[in-house]
């Protein structure tokens, strides 16, 4: 066993069906009684709903205004109305861009959060916060953040529509592809990452052709907690630098984003982490990581380029100068020219070899 270092995080998860009847319950074991229920448009009437039901006369308030990307007014705004109630925890149902509000108003009250996914975006399972100002994104990493308890419930994933649910996973897989070549890597993260990967690999098309589907929405809920973790554990590489970039500066909506970059970024850097990339291929049960991605988003009908989620090609260079501004940690070297490259595959839909 190779030498590793390895930081635990706090935590409590409670996965299974039907488990949001249990939240009054995980907000009592908190040693709360006042809670302040965020959630998004899309489930102001239908499970948030059933939320303030189950919790009763211990909801303190109430709002649905989560934004994608966790804009700072949106969350100025909703702080004052949690002020307001005197709440003593949050309880969050929905998306990332409901838990990011959530973690921005821990962040700034120290209240603990109780967060139920509908997605498998993984924020959940992070000490991470973006943030938008004036159009900047910004991330931080604090425990603050952390969510106390997860309630993870499959029922409420049932009705995510196929698309939706093969890009939000894709997005998962990306945080377990970036933590097996970390360079703060583990045995431990790595586990997670195998299995995260794996899950998600054997669910997506069985969801893809039957979104109801409940032993493979129940997989790939597993599968976003675990890659979730991994991201939460470890440092990321290029993919996520890029997708950062892409979805900040040029508006580009997140899942897809990650969907078409991951498979150029895998073989981009299967070369320079074999061990890593051999690891993501076995888990998709293909030869090669990339190809495998990009042939698994492909056959889910997933976008494969940035062309087709609203890119334009003559903001490919200023996208490869931005990514490259700063300098970060990858396994592989990165430099302008061939991140340009990469952007040109990835723009045109290219499948990508090692
Ligand atoms: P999201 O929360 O914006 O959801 C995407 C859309 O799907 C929204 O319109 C939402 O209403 C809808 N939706 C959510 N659950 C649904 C369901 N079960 N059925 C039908 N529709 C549903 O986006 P997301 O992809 O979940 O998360 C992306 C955001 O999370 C980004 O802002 C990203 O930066 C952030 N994120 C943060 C971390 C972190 O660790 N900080 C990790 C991953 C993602």
């Amino acid at each position: 066993m190779e030498d590793f270092t390895y930081t635990a995080l706090p935590g409590r998860v409670v996965f299974g069906h039907g488990t949001l009847a249990r939240i009054a319950d995980e907000v009592e074991l908190l040693g709360c009684r006042r809670a302040f229920v965020l959630s998004d448009a899309h489930h102001a009437e239908g499970a948030a709903a059933t939320v303030l039901q189950v919790l009763g006369d211990r909801v303190a308030g109430f709002s649905t205004e989560a934004t994608m990307h966790t804009p700072v007014e949106v969350t100025e705004r909703v702080l004052l109305a949690l002020q307001a109630a005197a709440a003593d925890c949050l309880v969050a149902l929905g998306g990332g861009s409901t838990t990011g509000l959530s973690k921005a108003l821990a962040l700034r009250t120290g209240l603990p959060q109780i967060v139920i996914p509908t997605t498998y975006a993984g924020s959940e399972a992070t000490p991470i916060l973006g943030q938008t100002e004036q159009g900047r994104k910004t991330t931080l990493r604090s425990p603050k953040v952390l969510p106390r308890t997860i309630v993870y419930d499959v029922d409420l994933t049932l009705g995510m529509p196929a698309q939706l649910s093969v890009v939000s996973g894709m997005n998962a897989m990306a945080h377990a592809v970036e933590a097996l070549y970390a360079k703060d890597g583990n045995p431990v993260t790595a586990m997670l990452a195998e299995q995260g990967i794996a899950a998600l690999a054997r669910a997506l098309p069985v969801i893809a052709a039957d979104t109801r589907n409940a032993d493979a929405r129940s997989d790939a809920l597993f599968g976003a907690w675990a890659c979730g973790s991994c991201l939460g554990t470890v440092g990321m590489a290029l993919h996520h630098k890029l997708c950062h970039t892409l979805g900040g500066s040029f508006d580009l909506p997140h899942a897809e984003t990650h969907t078409v970059v991951l498979p150029h970024v895998a073989a981009f850097n299967a070369r320079s982490a074999p061990q890593a990339l051999r690891r993501v291929a076995r888990a998709l049960g293909v030869d090669e990581a990339g190809a495998g991605l990009f042939d698994l988003a492909r056959s889910l009908g997933a976008p494969t380029s940035l062309q087709a989620i609203g890119m334009f090609e003559s903001d490919l260079d200023k996208a490869a100068e931005i990514a490259t501004s700063a300098p970060y940690w990858n396994p592989r070297p990165v430099d302008r020219d061939a991140i340009r490259a990469l952007l040109d595959d990835a723009f045109h839909g290219r499948r990508p070899r090692n």
